[in-house]
Order: C-alpha cells, then structure tokens, then sequence
C-alpha cells in the first residue's frame, strides 16, 4: 500500500512537470515551423528547459563562434541518470579500455552543421520537447546529448536573410526571392568553410572548441541532421558504399536496424526515403565518418529542403513542401534513433568495447621525419584528437617508405615522430595516416586520398612492427643561437630560415610591424653554415629608423618560437653579401582578393581564412558587382579564388587586368580562374588538350554509364611533383612535392618559371584517378610563375588552401605573396 501510494506520487508529480513545461509553439508564441527560429531565441528555449526541468536537462556552453554566438550543448535524460551524469560518462570512456560498467546508451544528435539546411534546428526543439514529455520513458536507460546548432552563424545568416526577403504571406513560387538566396549563403561558417569537412582537420573555431567535449564522451551514436535539393526525399541510413575498410560488421548492421525502424514510421505516413546511395563512409572528416572512427554509428540523415525551401515551395512534382513537413521527418528518425539506441543499449556497450579492442591492422606504427616546424604542426592536430605519439628509440626504421611509394628505410633523429595504432585511437591513426586508403568502390562522394605524412610534408615510414618510442616531450620553445664575441643586439644582421607556415607567419608580423626584411634568392655559407634561397635577413642598417629595433624584433622572433642566428658581418663565405643586388626587400603587399560573382564560396573563404587566422595579414575583400570600379592601381595583388568563370571577363576586363600587370601588378590565379585569363587576350597559360582512350567511341551499356565517366575523374588524390626550388615561389621546399589533386585539369608548361609540376603521366601515390584523368595531368603546370611587363602572374592549378587542411602546400601560398617579384 505504502508502495502503491509513492508511485502516485512521484507519477502525479512527473505529469504536472511535464504539463508545465511549455512547447516550442507556447513558448516561442508561434507555431513551430511558421517562422524560422533566430539562433539567440532558440538558446533561450533551451535556457527554459533547463530552468525547468533542471533534474532532467543541462545546459552547457562549449565555445563561441567567430561573430560571437554561444555554442551549446544539452544533456537530457531521466533524473536518476542526470544525477549521475558524470560517473555514467567516466565509466563509458573507461569501456575504451576495455573496462567500465555504463550500461546507457550515449546518443549525439547534431543539429543544422550547414547553416541554410535550417530546418534541423527547429526540429531539434520539437524533439527535446518529446523526449521530456511523451517519449521520457527511452531515457531511463539513455542519455541525449543534444548540439541544437553546429553552425549558428551560418544559420543566422540564412535566416535573417529569409526573414528580410520573404514574401508575406510566404510565397511557394521558386521563382520568388525568397528562394534564390545568393553567393553568400548561409551553408558554411563565418569564414565559408563547410563544417561538415572540418572534423579531422579542425580548422574552423566550431570544430576545435566541439571536439574537446566529443572527446568527452565518444557517444555510441552519432547523427548529423542535413537537407539536400528541394525534391529529393528523405535520405538515412544505412550509407551508401564505400564503407572505409575500418567500419565494423556491427556498425553496418546496426545502420540497417536504424533504418528498418525509421521506414516503419515513414511507410505508416506514406513519406518517401532512400537508404544505401549517394552518401559514403569514406573522407574521415564529415560528421558521420568521423564518430565512426571513433566507435560510434556515424550516420547523415538528409531531408529535401535547404536554403531554397524557405517555409513553402512547390516542387518538380508540383507538391508544396514545407517548413513544418520537413521539421516532421528529422523529428521523426531523431526520436527513431534514441528508440533503437535505448532498445539495444546493452549491445551499443559491448560491441563500443570491442570496437576499441580491435586493432589488429597491417601497420603498426607510422614513424616521420623532417623539419621541426611541420612535426610541430602535426603534433598540435593530434593533440586535438588525443592521440598518442613518441619518439623512435631506434636510429633506423624499416617499412613502407611514403617518399619512394615502396619498402625501404629511413634513420630517425631525436625530433622525429612515432605514431603507432596500439592506442586508444588506434582506427583513427590508421585511417589519418595510411598511405593509401582501401577503396571499395570508386564512385564516392569526396575525396579519396588524405594520408597525413604527405598533407604535412613529412618523410615517412609504415611499419608493420610495433616500433618502440620514448615518450614525446612538448614542442621546444626558440633556441637562440649563441654569438661569438659581441652582445647579439650589436649584430650586423639577424638571419632566419624559411620552410614553414610559422616562418611565413613570422615575417607576415615583421612586415605589419613595420620592420624590414630580405630574402636571399641564392644560398650562401657564413661561419661554417650554410643557407637556403629565401633565408630572411633582417638587418640593424635597414631598421635604423625603428628605435626600438632589437627589442621588437626579438618579440617578435619569441612570439613566434623562430630560432635565428645573428650575423656580425655582411660578407659571406659563398654567396652573395649582404648589401648584393641579389638580396633584395620584401615589400609589404597590398593584396585584393575577388569574391562573389564566378568565384566559389569555399575556394574564396578558404584565402580568407588563411590571410586572417592562420596568416595574420590584412586582407581587402572586393566583391565581383563593384570589381570594376575598383582602381586595381591601389594594390600590389588580386588574388582570382577558384570558381566557374566560363567567359566571365570580357576583352575589356583582360586589357585592364593585363595592363595593371604589365605596370607591375602581381595577379594570383587559381584552379577555375586559370581559364577565365587565358588565350590571346589573356596570359600565355593554355589548357592541354587530351584524347580520350581508345574504348570511348566503343558502345557502352546504359547501365555502365556512371563507370565510363569516372575514367576522367580525379576527386581529390595524391600526385608526386617536380619542385624547382630555386624559383622564388618554391622557396623552403625540397625536390619534391606531394600534391592533392582535386580535378582532370591540366595546364601546359610555361614557357619559364615552373616551379612545380608532374614530368609524365603517373599513377596517383594514394587515391584514385581515372586512366583518361592520369593521361591529361601528365606532363603539365602544378604551380607557376609568369613574367609579364613588370608584373607577374601565379597560377596555382592544384589548390594549397583546400579546406585548410594540406599544411605542407601553405608556404607555396606565402611564397606567392612575398618571394615572388
Ligand atoms: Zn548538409
């Protein structure tokens, strides 16, 4: 009896709560689906939650964005487990081990990653409502944790633009404004980076501030909520082929359970979906693949919608698709996903353990070599990721030899890097750093090739034995060469080297501080070392009228942890001296760079981005609708992103071009914009033109279609280039260059000034490209330079910046900036 009456109690309590707590419709005071949600006014929903129902929802703020915006996280799950939040989380990780005793499931459901596929984030507040009221009883044995908005500044920007174009009421006319939002639309971050590519590089402030707490957790499930074209219907799992070779036989199967049991409720609305096509478990840096190298069921569901859905349009087949409709599929499969995960919560934990049990791969350890500043670099990504590294106890290590693309080996220094996969992160080291990842079908979705020895331009060897390390140390701050007889500040000249991003950061500070700086464009020897081509030279003669001289350069050199080596006299052992003609000024570069119009989002966001994040150099914006009333005569450099140009500068706008380059100006030309400034009345550039293979006038099956295609297809692998390192633009690189190829594009020598290209057709050293593709980057411009009248043009087919991420191509970039002349 006493038991009797408690249970009233405590469900008599439960439902006046749940009565209580108001819906997004009562507490937004509109319906829910009838307007977009700004950002600020869904943080506040979720504040309310967690004001009132305390017991059962937390709030947490894990970062901020670029334009200030609050990152949040919500946990949600029944007030016994929430009480107990922290010991269900260290028990979890502890299954990583191989020990633990959670028995919840961890469900992640990220929402509105792309900020114009804006119907997640209203979704998300529908479902947490659900989850807290009629669906409480999944969280007895699960807990949600909830991101309501990956990209807040990306959706604010999508919806207050709608809010100002939409018609009133709404109109469902796709011709209407309100549904053609523009160049710059709302799918990527502040800086126009695609969020959805960014979670193994981490470029992007959202990433970096978000995988600290994914680290936290390592979820059993992990959903990524999208929109694709206005008429396609609903996407989810299980994903299409190719799956990474890593991927479980349970994380494939439980795709399959997921799917099954969001069909059933599709199939009960009659709603349409497909499962298995178009979108792969492959690149490691989407939202799905990513928690699936860490353990999780990774999955994308995709809605038809995004930025031209806005609250109603008609589709192809002449329905009106929705706001609402679309809010009700991802509340749909969201409350589907913590169903299946609370059913099968015991299973999620035992195969999560096993999961991090197996790492019997073929390498066991990934051993790299070469310039401090690049270990450096890679040391800070993986630090991000939590994975372990050392340093070889041995002088020698044998293997897989990335460089010679065969078996060899390679002598280890004290600096150099172990990185072996008998670790917590064991899948994700060799999905990071194998040389060539396992593709089981070609058609995929992004690119094939990644491995990170050649991104960071290390020397590296796979070995299929465990190599012993000694644990790594942090990165060393500056050793400050020591002098002979006078005090450095009495130093005729201050020497730096040049083969880093940090370097190029380094002078990028020097030169907006006003101080002055050469570059050696030929290698010369003083007291017993030598110097490459591009060594800077700051010397106490130049900066005479900076009267802090010394000190703000030696401010400037720790900031930076640049090591440097004082110089007490001009004269050189070999060389050229200090005071040569051939030891010239680096300017201080205007530079303009060309957005809107013909250029890509993402190629222009990604220039942006290094210029002001990773560069530290200031940076004009030139917007394509007023390029042409710009007096290009203000500025040293235009930079011309990637995008589709087609014939977008007329005869008239290439005299202008030409003619501020023949003046002295220095044009940078990237992937698509190499066409749109070639021919005659261009520059000397010229595509190469390639044949196809002698089976394409063969007849083909239909069916084979999709197959001949790919025969010109590169998506994005890794080619081994010629560098000529005496050009001022490959300066700080060796003979060689790995490059990540993105397209079948290929440009013919210049006449002069190759810097780097491909000597013959070749295979790809990791990915695919197809025969006829391979054929026409064969003999052909990877980066180059050409004079014209007193300027220069740099042409840049392959693109350094992509997704920020290709950490050894960056000084090709800085080279072009300030090497260049
Ligand atoms: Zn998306």
């Amino acid at each position: 009896m006493t038991r009797f009456l408690f249970s009233l109690t405590v469900l008599f309590t439960f439902s006046v709560t749940a009565q209580q707590l108001k819906s997004p419709s009562e507490f937004l005071g509109y319906e829910l689906g009838s307007e977009f949600t700004r950002h600020h006014e869904v943080v506040d929903y979720y504040e309310y939650l967690a004001n009132e129902a305390p017991d059962r929802v937390k709030l947490t703020v894990y970062g901020q964005t670029n334009e200030r915006r609050p990152l949040l996280l919500v946990y949600v799950s029944s007030a016994q487990n929430m009480a107990n939040l922290e010991s269900i989380r260290q028990e979890h990780l502890k299954s990583t081990q191989g020990s633990g005793s959670n028995s919840k499931a961890i469900v992640w459901l990220s929402y509105n990653v792309h900020g114009n596929e804006s119907v997640s984030t209203e979704a998300s507040m529908k479902t947490i409502y659900e989850l807290l009221t009629a669906k409480s009883a999944y969280l007895e044995n699960t807990v949600v944790i909830m991101d309501p908005c990956i990209n807040p500044d990306g959706r604010d920007r999508y919806s207050n633009w709608y809010n100002q174009y939409k018609n009133t009421p709404n109109q469902v006319d796709p011709n209407s404004k309100e549904h053609h939002e523009g160049w710059w639309n709302g799918r990527s971050n502040h800086y126009m980076f695609d969020l959805n590519r960014d979670w193994a590089w981490l470029t992007q402030v959202e990433s970096q501030q978000r995988i600290k707490v994914y680290n936290e957790w390592l979820p059993h499930v992990h959903v990524d909520f999208h929109e694709q074209g206005v008429d396609n219907p609903y996407y989810f799992a299980p994903a299409a082929e190719p799956y990474h070779e890593v991927i479980t036989d349970f994380q494939r199967n439980f795709q399959t359970i997921l799917g099954r049991n969001h069909a059933k409720y599709f199939d009960a609305n009659g709603w349409f979906y497909f499962t298995k096509e178009v979108f792969d478990l492959f690149y490691p840096s989407y939202g799905d693949t990513y928690p699936t190298y860490n353990g999780a069921i990774g999955m994308t569901y995709e809605q038809g919608g995004s930025g031209r859905a806005g609250l109603g349009i008609i589709t192809r087949i002449g329905d009106t698709l929705t706001l609402k409709d679309r809010i009700a599929h991802h509340f749909t499969t969201g409350l589907s996903t913590v169903e299946v995960s609370s059913q099968n919560a015991e299973k999620l934990n035992t195969e999560f353990q096993k999961f991090y049990q197996n790492q019997n791969f073929k390498y066991k350890s990934y051993v790299l070599n070469g310039n401090k500043d690049k270990i450096d670099a890679l040391k800070a990504l993986l630090d991000k990721h939590k994975i372990a590294y050392g340093h070889p106890s041995n002088s020698s290590v044998k293997g897989f030899n990335y460089n010679t693309g065969s078996n060899g080996s390679m002598s280890t220094s004290a600096n150099s890097l172990v990185v072996s996969t008998n670790q917590t992160k064991g899948t994700l080291v060799k999905v990071l750093f194998e040389p060539n990842a396992k593709l089981s079908d070609s058609l995929t979705y992004d690119i094939t090739a990644w491995s990170l020895p050649y991104a960071y331009g290390l020397d590296a060897i796979a070995s299929t034995a465990l190599v012993n390390a000694t644990p790594a140390s942090q990165a060393q701050d500056a050793v400050v060469s020591s002098s002979v007889g006078k005090p450095n500040d009495q130093a005729y000249a201050y020497l730096f080297d040049w083969n880093s991003m940090k370097d190029a950061r380094f002078l990028a500070e020097l030169l907006t501080r006003g101080i002055r700086v050469r570059k050696a464009d030929h290698p010369f020897t003083m007291e017993g070392k030598s110097y490459d081509r591009g060594t800077l030279i700051v010397t106490k003669g130049d900066n005479e009228h900076q009267s802090d001289f010394y000190a703000s350069l030696m401010d400037v050199a720790s900031k930076h942890k640049v090591d440097f080596t004082p110089a007490h006299t001009g004269f050189v052992d070999s060389g050229k001296d200090f005071g040569s003609g051939y030891v010239t000024m680096i300017s201080k570069p205007k530079v303009a760079i060309l957005s809107g119009g013909p250029t890509s989002t993402l190629r222009f966001g990604e220039i942006w981005h290094f210029f002001e994040q990773q560069l530290h150099y200031p940076l004009t914006v030139i917007d394509d609708s007023y390029a042409a009333t710009v007096d290009l005569d203000e500025y040293h450099i235009l930079i011309l992103p990637g995008g589709r140009y087609n014939d977008h500068f007329n005869g008239k706008q290439l005299k202008r071009l030409r003619d501020w380059v023949r003046k002295g100006g220095k044009l940078i030309a990237m992937g698509g914009a190499i066409d749109a400034i070639d021919g005659e009345d261009g520059f000397g550039i010229a595509k190469k033109e390639v044949e196809g293979d002698s089976t394409e006038n063969r007849p083909s099956p239909h069916k084979n279609m999709e197959r001949e295609r790919i025969k010109t297809a590169i998506t994005g692998a890794i080619f081994k280039t010629k560098v000529d390192n005496t050009h001022p633009l490959a300066y700080g690189y060796g003979n060689d260059y790995f490059t990540l190829k993105l397209g079948n594009a290929g440009y013919n020598y210049l006449k002069n000034g190759n810097a780097v290209y491909i000597d013959r057709s070749t295979k790809p050293f990791s990915g695919f490209a197809g025969s006829i593709a391979q054929e026409s980057i064969g003999e052909s411009l990877v980066y180059g330079v050409e004079n014209f009248g007193r300027g220069q043009v740099v042409y840049m087919v392959d693109n350094p910046l992509f997704r920020g991420f290709w950490e050894n191509g960056k000084l090709f970039f800085a080279n072009a900036l300030f090497m260049v002349d």
